[in-house]
Protein backbone atom coordinates (compact mmCIF):
# COMPACT_ATOMS: atom_id res chain seq x y z
CA UNK A 1 0.00 0.00 0.00
CA UNK A 2 1.57 3.16 -1.09
CA UNK A 3 0.95 5.79 1.65
CA UNK A 4 3.80 8.05 0.78
CA UNK A 5 5.83 9.62 -1.74
CA UNK A 6 2.55 11.54 -2.63
CA UNK A 7 3.28 15.08 -3.17
CA UNK A 8 0.39 16.52 -3.05
CA UNK A 9 -0.66 18.60 -0.38
CA UNK A 10 -3.94 18.38 -0.84
CA UNK A 11 -6.14 15.67 0.36
CA UNK A 12 -9.19 14.70 -1.81
CA UNK A 13 -12.80 14.39 -0.40
CA UNK A 14 -12.61 11.13 -0.64
CA UNK A 15 -9.53 8.96 -1.34
CA UNK A 16 -9.62 5.36 -2.36
CA UNK A 17 -7.10 4.99 -0.22
CA UNK A 18 -8.87 5.68 2.66
CA UNK A 19 -10.92 2.61 2.59
CA UNK A 20 -7.89 0.72 2.02
CA UNK A 21 -7.12 1.48 5.21
CA UNK A 22 -11.00 0.91 6.34
CA UNK A 23 -10.29 -2.44 5.39
CA UNK A 24 -7.44 -3.74 6.74
CA UNK A 25 -7.40 -6.39 9.13
CA UNK A 26 -5.29 -6.08 12.64
CA UNK A 27 -2.66 -8.03 11.54
CA UNK A 28 -2.19 -6.38 8.22
CA UNK A 29 -2.85 -2.92 9.51
CA UNK A 30 0.39 -3.92 12.01
CA UNK A 31 2.25 -4.51 9.42
CA UNK A 32 1.18 -1.40 7.03
CA UNK A 33 1.76 0.82 10.60
CA UNK A 34 5.56 -1.12 10.68
CA UNK A 35 6.15 0.07 7.12
CA UNK A 36 4.90 3.77 7.41
CA UNK A 37 7.34 4.19 10.45
CA UNK A 38 10.51 2.87 8.62
CA UNK A 39 9.31 5.28 5.33
CA UNK A 40 8.67 8.23 8.17
CA UNK A 41 11.98 7.68 9.42
CA UNK A 42 13.48 7.79 6.32
CA UNK A 43 12.14 10.63 5.40
CA UNK A 44 12.86 12.53 8.69
CA UNK A 45 16.06 10.94 8.14
CA UNK A 46 16.84 12.40 4.66
CA UNK A 47 16.06 16.03 6.47
CA UNK A 48 12.46 15.94 4.78
CA UNK A 49 9.32 16.41 6.44
CA UNK A 50 6.04 14.58 6.33
CA UNK A 51 3.47 16.37 3.75
CA UNK A 52 0.04 16.70 5.69
CA UNK A 53 -1.23 13.85 3.58
CA UNK A 54 1.52 11.37 4.94
CA UNK A 55 1.06 12.92 8.53
CA UNK A 56 -2.75 12.09 7.99
CA UNK A 57 -2.52 9.03 6.41
CA UNK A 58 -0.06 7.35 9.39
CA UNK A 59 -2.73 8.69 11.87
CA UNK A 60 -5.23 6.94 10.09
CA UNK A 61 -3.23 3.89 10.00
CA UNK A 62 -2.49 3.65 14.28
CA UNK A 63 -6.16 4.87 14.37
CA UNK A 64 -7.03 1.34 13.00
CA UNK A 65 -4.58 -0.68 14.55
CA UNK A 66 -6.19 0.65 17.71
CA UNK A 67 -9.72 -0.30 16.20
CA UNK A 68 -8.71 -3.43 15.46
CA UNK A 69 -7.17 -4.60 18.63
CA UNK A 70 -10.64 -2.88 20.49
CA UNK A 71 -12.51 -4.77 18.54
CA UNK A 72 -10.13 -8.15 19.26
CA UNK A 73 -10.63 -7.70 22.99
CA UNK A 74 -14.52 -7.61 22.12
CA UNK A 75 -14.62 -10.84 20.55
CA UNK A 76 -12.44 -12.30 22.87
CA UNK A 77 -14.75 -10.93 25.85
CA UNK A 78 -17.88 -11.73 23.86
CA UNK A 79 -16.50 -15.45 23.83
CA UNK A 80 -15.65 -15.99 27.26
CA UNK A 81 -18.95 -14.82 28.15
CA UNK A 82 -20.52 -17.13 26.06
CA UNK A 83 -18.89 -19.91 26.79
CA UNK A 84 -19.65 -19.23 30.77
CA UNK A 85 -23.42 -19.56 30.13
CA UNK A 86 -23.00 -22.54 28.29
CA UNK A 87 -21.11 -24.07 31.25
CA UNK A 88 -24.10 -22.46 33.37
CA UNK A 89 -26.56 -24.02 30.97
CA UNK A 90 -24.80 -27.65 30.72
CA UNK A 91 -26.31 -29.60 33.47
CA UNK A 92 -23.53 -30.16 36.39
CA UNK A 93 -22.22 -33.92 36.21
CA UNK A 94 -23.44 -34.61 40.14
CA UNK A 95 -20.82 -36.14 42.09
CA UNK A 96 -21.15 -40.00 43.40
CA UNK A 97 -22.74 -40.19 46.47
CA UNK A 98 -20.13 -40.93 48.97
CA UNK A 99 -17.39 -39.66 47.09
CA UNK A 100 -14.71 -37.31 47.94
CA UNK A 101 -16.54 -34.89 45.60
CA UNK A 102 -20.14 -35.26 47.49
CA UNK A 103 -18.58 -34.86 50.87
CA UNK A 104 -17.88 -31.48 50.04
CA UNK A 105 -21.58 -30.64 48.83
CA UNK A 106 -22.72 -32.83 51.70
CA UNK A 107 -21.13 -30.04 54.31
CA UNK A 108 -22.06 -26.86 52.54
CA UNK A 109 -26.08 -28.31 52.65
CA UNK A 110 -25.46 -29.82 56.48
CA UNK A 111 -28.10 -29.08 58.57
CA UNK A 112 -27.77 -27.18 61.98
CA UNK A 113 -29.50 -29.23 65.00
CA UNK A 114 -31.49 -26.98 67.49
CA UNK A 115 -32.87 -28.00 70.87
CA UNK A 116 -35.85 -30.20 71.00
CA UNK A 117 -34.12 -32.14 68.24
CA UNK A 118 -31.76 -34.95 68.71
CA UNK A 119 -27.86 -34.69 67.87
CA UNK A 120 -26.58 -35.58 64.28
CA UNK A 121 -24.30 -38.76 64.85
CA UNK A 122 -20.75 -38.02 65.05
CA UNK A 123 -20.13 -39.70 62.17
CA UNK A 124 -22.48 -37.09 60.01
CA UNK A 125 -19.91 -34.52 61.75
CA UNK A 126 -17.12 -36.86 60.68
CA UNK A 127 -18.15 -36.71 57.23
CA UNK A 128 -19.08 -33.52 57.34
CA UNK A 129 -15.71 -31.78 58.27
CA UNK A 130 -13.91 -34.03 55.51
CA UNK A 131 -16.43 -32.30 53.32
CA UNK A 132 -15.39 -28.93 55.06
CA UNK A 133 -11.73 -29.55 54.82
CA UNK A 134 -11.67 -28.90 51.16
CA UNK A 135 -13.21 -25.75 51.14
CA UNK A 136 -13.27 -23.80 54.92
CA UNK A 137 -11.72 -25.76 57.82
CA UNK A 138 -8.15 -26.66 57.78
CA UNK A 139 -6.91 -29.80 56.61
CA UNK A 140 -8.59 -32.99 58.42
CA UNK A 141 -5.11 -35.25 59.90
CA UNK A 142 -5.32 -38.51 60.98
CA UNK A 143 -2.41 -40.80 62.67
CA UNK A 144 -1.88 -44.51 61.22
CA UNK A 145 -1.89 -47.18 62.79
CA UNK A 146 1.19 -48.51 61.14
CA UNK A 147 3.94 -45.88 61.46
CA UNK A 148 2.53 -43.66 64.35
CA UNK A 149 2.81 -40.64 62.15
CA UNK A 150 0.28 -37.85 61.49
CA UNK A 151 -0.96 -38.10 58.00
CA UNK A 152 -3.41 -35.57 56.09
CA UNK A 153 -7.14 -37.47 55.17
CA UNK A 154 -7.04 -36.77 51.68
CA UNK A 155 -9.22 -38.58 49.04
CA UNK A 156 -6.77 -41.83 48.55
CA UNK A 157 -7.86 -42.70 52.05
CA UNK A 158 -10.42 -41.00 53.35
CA UNK A 159 -12.65 -44.20 53.30
CA UNK A 160 -10.49 -46.62 55.03
CA UNK A 161 -11.10 -43.58 57.94
CA UNK A 162 -14.80 -44.02 57.73
CA UNK A 163 -14.58 -47.61 57.39
CA UNK A 164 -13.01 -47.51 60.82
CA UNK A 165 -14.94 -44.53 62.22
CA UNK A 166 -18.19 -46.97 61.85
CA UNK A 167 -16.74 -50.12 63.29
CA UNK A 168 -15.37 -48.29 65.98
CA UNK A 169 -17.57 -49.00 69.10
CA UNK A 170 -17.35 -46.68 72.15
CA UNK A 171 -16.24 -47.03 75.37
CA UNK A 172 -14.60 -50.51 75.26
CA UNK A 173 -11.42 -50.17 76.75
CA UNK A 174 -10.37 -53.73 78.58
CA UNK A 175 -10.80 -53.98 81.97
CA UNK A 176 -6.74 -54.68 81.92
CA UNK A 177 -6.28 -51.20 80.01
CA UNK A 178 -8.36 -49.54 82.69
CA UNK A 179 -5.95 -51.06 85.65
CA UNK A 180 -2.89 -49.36 83.55
CA UNK A 181 -4.17 -46.39 82.45
CA UNK A 182 -5.61 -45.83 86.47
CA UNK A 183 -1.82 -47.14 87.42
CA UNK A 184 -0.51 -44.65 85.22
CA UNK A 185 -1.95 -41.42 86.21
CA UNK A 186 -0.69 -42.11 89.91
CA UNK A 187 2.82 -41.86 88.38
CA UNK A 188 2.94 -39.68 85.92
CA UNK A 189 4.75 -35.95 85.85
CA UNK A 190 4.82 -32.92 83.96
CA UNK A 191 7.62 -32.93 82.19
CA UNK A 192 8.87 -30.40 78.97
CA UNK A 193 10.28 -31.95 75.45
CA UNK A 194 13.65 -30.07 76.25
CA UNK A 195 13.78 -28.67 72.44
CA UNK A 196 10.89 -27.05 73.92
CA UNK A 197 13.08 -25.82 76.97
CA UNK A 198 13.86 -22.35 74.47
CA UNK A 199 10.74 -22.13 73.52
CA UNK A 200 9.78 -21.58 77.06
CA UNK A 201 12.61 -19.67 77.79
CA UNK A 202 11.35 -17.06 74.88
CA UNK A 203 7.72 -16.52 75.48
CA UNK A 204 7.17 -17.98 72.28
CA UNK A 205 2.94 -17.83 73.02
CA UNK A 206 3.52 -14.49 74.05
CA UNK A 207 5.63 -13.59 70.64
CA UNK A 208 2.32 -14.24 68.88
CA UNK A 209 0.07 -11.68 70.55
CA UNK A 210 -0.42 -8.64 68.99
CA UNK A 211 -2.69 -6.05 70.91
CA UNK A 212 -5.27 -3.59 69.51
CA UNK A 213 -6.78 -2.80 72.32
CA UNK A 214 -6.62 0.85 72.48
CA UNK A 215 -7.05 1.05 76.38
CA UNK A 216 -5.08 3.41 78.04
CA UNK A 217 -2.11 1.81 80.80
CA UNK A 218 -1.60 3.07 84.75
CA UNK A 219 0.35 6.25 82.74
CA UNK A 220 -2.43 6.92 80.40
CA UNK A 221 -0.10 5.48 77.08
CA UNK A 222 -1.81 3.09 75.01
CA UNK A 223 -1.63 0.24 76.69
CA UNK A 224 0.83 -2.59 74.54
CA UNK A 225 -0.27 -5.65 76.48
CA UNK A 226 2.57 -5.49 79.04
CA UNK A 227 -0.22 -6.45 81.52
CA UNK A 228 -1.18 -9.78 79.94
CA UNK A 229 2.63 -11.07 78.79
CA UNK A 230 2.53 -12.27 82.55
CA UNK A 231 -0.37 -14.13 81.75
CA UNK A 232 0.65 -15.70 78.53
CA UNK A 233 3.91 -16.54 79.96
CA UNK A 234 2.11 -18.22 82.71
CA UNK A 235 -0.09 -20.28 80.23
CA UNK A 236 2.55 -20.78 77.69
CA UNK A 237 5.04 -22.49 81.18
CA UNK A 238 2.15 -24.93 81.71
CA UNK A 239 1.02 -25.36 78.26
CA UNK A 240 4.67 -26.97 77.78
CA UNK A 241 4.58 -28.92 81.08
CA UNK A 242 1.02 -30.45 80.04
CA UNK A 243 1.48 -31.13 76.47
CA UNK A 244 4.03 -32.93 74.69
CA UNK A 245 6.87 -31.57 72.17
CA UNK A 246 5.17 -33.58 69.32
CA UNK A 247 1.84 -32.35 69.95
CA UNK A 248 2.90 -28.93 69.79
CA UNK A 249 5.28 -29.43 66.65
CA UNK A 250 1.88 -30.71 65.15
CA UNK A 251 -0.43 -28.26 65.77
CA UNK A 252 1.79 -24.88 66.07
CA UNK A 253 1.23 -21.81 67.79
CA UNK A 254 -1.68 -19.88 66.82
CA UNK A 255 -1.62 -16.56 66.13
CA UNK A 256 -3.31 -13.81 69.00
CA UNK A 257 -5.07 -10.92 68.91
CA UNK A 258 -6.64 -8.90 71.99
CA UNK A 259 -9.22 -6.54 71.16
CA UNK A 260 -11.09 -3.77 73.03
CA UNK A 261 -14.70 -5.29 74.65
CA UNK A 262 -16.42 -3.09 71.40
CA UNK A 263 -14.94 -4.98 69.18
CA UNK A 264 -18.24 -6.10 68.20
CA UNK A 265 -17.02 -9.58 67.35
CA UNK A 266 -17.01 -11.01 70.52
CA UNK A 267 -20.81 -11.10 71.34
CA UNK A 268 -21.28 -12.66 75.10
CA UNK A 269 -17.88 -14.68 74.22
CA UNK A 270 -15.04 -13.39 76.28
CA UNK A 271 -13.04 -15.15 73.96
CA UNK A 272 -12.76 -17.66 71.13
CA UNK A 273 -11.01 -19.76 68.55
CA UNK A 274 -11.27 -19.49 65.17
CA UNK A 275 -9.94 -23.25 63.66
CA UNK A 276 -9.68 -21.28 59.86
CA UNK A 277 -7.33 -18.93 60.30
CA UNK A 278 -5.35 -20.63 63.27
CA UNK A 279 -6.58 -17.47 65.65
CA UNK A 280 -7.79 -17.11 69.37
CA UNK A 281 -9.45 -14.05 69.46
CA UNK A 282 -9.52 -12.51 73.41
CA UNK A 283 -11.04 -9.47 74.86
CA UNK A 284 -8.75 -7.20 76.30
CA UNK A 285 -10.11 -7.44 79.78
CA UNK A 286 -10.73 -11.40 79.41
CA UNK A 287 -7.23 -12.31 79.00
CA UNK A 288 -6.20 -14.87 81.69
CA UNK A 289 -3.60 -18.16 81.81
CA UNK A 290 -6.42 -20.11 82.41
CA UNK A 291 -8.78 -18.85 79.53
CA UNK A 292 -5.52 -18.75 77.21
CA UNK A 293 -5.06 -22.68 78.20
CA UNK A 294 -8.80 -22.91 77.21
CA UNK A 295 -8.50 -21.58 73.77
CA UNK A 296 -5.47 -23.46 72.92
CA UNK A 297 -7.38 -26.49 73.88
CA UNK A 298 -9.44 -25.98 71.32
CA UNK A 299 -6.64 -25.10 68.80
CA UNK A 300 -5.54 -28.63 69.56
CA UNK A 301 -8.80 -30.52 69.14
CA UNK A 302 -9.05 -28.70 65.46
CA UNK A 303 -5.81 -29.02 64.53
CA UNK A 304 -4.21 -31.82 66.05
CA UNK A 305 -5.63 -35.93 64.55
CA UNK A 306 -9.23 -36.28 63.79
CA UNK A 307 -9.70 -39.11 66.33
CA UNK A 308 -9.34 -37.24 69.56
CA UNK A 309 -11.99 -34.89 68.51
CA UNK A 310 -13.94 -38.38 67.32
CA UNK A 311 -13.89 -39.92 70.56
CA UNK A 312 -15.01 -36.67 72.63
CA UNK A 313 -17.27 -35.73 70.46
CA UNK A 314 -18.64 -39.86 70.53
CA UNK A 315 -18.36 -39.72 74.26
CA UNK A 316 -20.59 -36.71 74.79
CA UNK A 317 -23.06 -38.50 72.39
CA UNK A 318 -23.30 -41.98 74.21
CA UNK A 319 -23.23 -39.87 77.56
CA UNK A 320 -26.61 -37.93 76.30
CA UNK A 321 -28.33 -41.73 75.30
CA UNK A 322 -30.03 -40.10 72.22
CA UNK A 323 -31.98 -37.39 73.89
CA UNK A 324 -33.22 -34.67 72.33
CA UNK A 325 -30.57 -31.43 72.35
CA UNK A 326 -31.01 -28.83 75.45
CA UNK A 327 -31.93 -25.40 74.79
CA UNK A 328 -28.42 -23.15 75.75
CA UNK A 329 -29.00 -21.41 78.86
CA UNK A 330 -28.45 -17.37 79.77
CA UNK A 331 -25.74 -16.90 81.17
CA UNK A 332 -24.03 -20.34 81.21
CA UNK A 333 -23.92 -21.50 77.46
CA UNK A 334 -24.24 -20.09 74.18
CA UNK A 335 -25.44 -23.04 72.10
CA UNK A 336 -28.07 -26.06 72.75
CA UNK A 337 -26.34 -28.70 74.90
CA UNK A 338 -26.44 -32.37 75.12
CA UNK A 339 -28.99 -33.92 77.82
CA UNK A 340 -26.39 -35.43 79.69
CA UNK A 341 -27.42 -37.15 82.35
CA UNK A 342 -25.43 -35.43 85.56
CA UNK A 343 -25.75 -38.46 87.50
CA UNK A 344 -24.60 -40.80 84.43
CA UNK A 345 -21.61 -38.05 83.06
CA UNK A 346 -21.22 -35.48 85.65
CA UNK A 347 -17.26 -35.68 85.67
CA UNK A 348 -17.49 -33.85 82.22
CA UNK A 349 -15.51 -30.76 82.80
CA UNK A 350 -16.43 -31.71 86.21
CA UNK A 351 -17.97 -28.22 87.49
CA UNK A 352 -18.82 -26.83 83.97
CA UNK A 353 -21.77 -28.76 82.91
CA UNK A 354 -23.75 -27.67 81.13
CA UNK A 355 -21.12 -25.66 79.35
CA UNK A 356 -18.65 -29.05 78.54
CA UNK A 357 -21.94 -30.37 76.95
CA UNK A 358 -22.19 -27.24 74.34
CA UNK A 359 -23.04 -28.63 70.90
CA UNK A 360 -21.75 -26.77 68.20
CA UNK A 361 -22.57 -26.83 64.48
CA UNK A 362 -19.67 -28.74 63.62
CA UNK A 363 -19.69 -31.03 66.83
CA UNK A 364 -16.39 -29.27 68.01
CA UNK A 365 -16.33 -29.95 72.07
CA UNK A 366 -15.28 -28.38 74.88
CA UNK A 367 -14.18 -31.03 76.40
CA UNK A 368 -10.76 -30.52 76.09
CA UNK A 369 -10.53 -26.94 76.24
CA UNK A 370 -12.00 -27.01 79.57
CA UNK A 371 -9.81 -30.14 81.06
CA UNK A 372 -6.43 -28.15 79.98
CA UNK A 373 -8.58 -24.87 81.51
CA UNK A 374 -8.82 -26.76 84.51
CA UNK A 375 -5.69 -28.62 84.22
CA UNK A 376 -7.72 -32.03 84.30
CA UNK A 377 -4.54 -33.56 82.92
CA UNK A 378 -1.89 -32.29 85.90
CA UNK A 379 -5.03 -34.17 88.13
CA UNK A 380 -6.37 -37.09 86.89
CA UNK A 381 -5.94 -39.39 89.52
CA UNK A 382 -8.43 -36.90 91.13
CA UNK A 383 -10.65 -36.16 88.56
CA UNK A 384 -11.91 -39.33 86.97
CA UNK A 385 -14.12 -41.30 88.60
CA UNK A 386 -11.96 -44.69 87.85
CA UNK A 387 -14.42 -48.03 88.81
CA UNK A 388 -14.73 -48.14 92.61
CA UNK A 389 -12.10 -50.51 93.09
CA UNK A 390 -9.36 -48.02 92.33
CA UNK A 391 -10.41 -44.96 93.55
CA UNK A 392 -7.29 -43.54 95.67
CA UNK A 393 -9.91 -40.74 97.32
CA UNK A 394 -12.94 -41.36 98.67
CA UNK A 395 -16.38 -41.02 97.28
CA UNK A 396 -17.20 -37.95 95.42
CA UNK A 397 -20.64 -36.29 96.05
CA UNK A 398 -23.49 -37.69 94.30
CA UNK A 399 -24.54 -35.54 91.14
CA UNK A 400 -21.01 -35.03 90.44
CA UNK A 401 -19.01 -37.70 89.69
CA UNK A 402 -21.36 -40.00 91.54
CA UNK A 403 -22.43 -43.57 89.06
CA UNK A 404 -20.34 -42.32 86.55
CA UNK A 405 -20.14 -45.61 83.64
CA UNK A 406 -17.45 -44.07 81.74
CA UNK A 407 -14.46 -41.80 83.63
CA UNK A 408 -11.59 -43.70 81.91
CA UNK A 409 -12.43 -43.33 78.82
CA UNK A 410 -11.67 -38.96 79.33
CA UNK A 411 -7.96 -40.10 80.78
CA UNK A 412 -8.03 -42.23 77.28
CA UNK A 413 -8.68 -39.21 75.24
CA UNK A 414 -6.93 -36.59 77.24
CA UNK A 415 -4.10 -38.60 77.48
CA UNK A 416 -3.84 -39.47 74.02
CA UNK A 417 -4.64 -36.07 72.81
CA UNK A 418 -1.85 -34.10 74.97
CA UNK A 419 0.72 -36.63 76.03
CA UNK A 420 0.80 -39.28 72.86
CA UNK A 421 4.66 -39.89 73.03
CA UNK A 422 4.67 -40.40 76.52
CA UNK A 423 1.39 -43.12 76.15
CA UNK A 424 3.30 -45.09 73.10
CA UNK A 425 6.48 -45.32 75.46
CA UNK A 426 4.58 -46.51 78.14
CA UNK A 427 2.85 -49.11 75.34
CA UNK A 428 -0.89 -47.51 75.42
CA UNK A 429 -2.79 -48.63 71.87
CA UNK A 430 -3.83 -45.13 70.91
CA UNK A 431 -6.99 -44.27 69.24
CA UNK A 432 -6.27 -44.18 65.91
CA UNK A 433 -8.64 -44.46 62.71
CA UNK A 434 -6.50 -45.05 59.96
ZN1 LIG B 1 -14.47 -23.06 74.61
Amino acid sequence: MILFGLDTEKKPDRDPLWDKIFALTMEEAVKAQAEADRQTDKILAEGRALSVYEKSALNRLRLQVELRKEEAALAEQRRLRDQARQALEQPQPQPQPGSWEELKAFADTFPRREAGQQSHPVLAHLRQRLGASQATRPQVRARLVSTGRVEPVTKANFQALLTAAIQRPWGLLTQAYVNKLAEHVTVMKPTIDPRYRRALDESALWSKVLVFSGDKDDQGKPDKGENYRREFEKAWTSIVELVDGEVLDLVGLPDVRVYTAEAGIFGSRPAFYDERIKTIFFKSACVAAERIRHEFGHHIEDQGPVEIWFGLASMLNWLSEGRPLNPSEEGSTREPTYAINLDVGGYVGVTKLPYTASYYADAGTEVLSTSLEDDVLGNLADYIDWPADMRSQPARPAGRLGNCRCGPELAYLLLHALRPGEMRDAGFASPALL
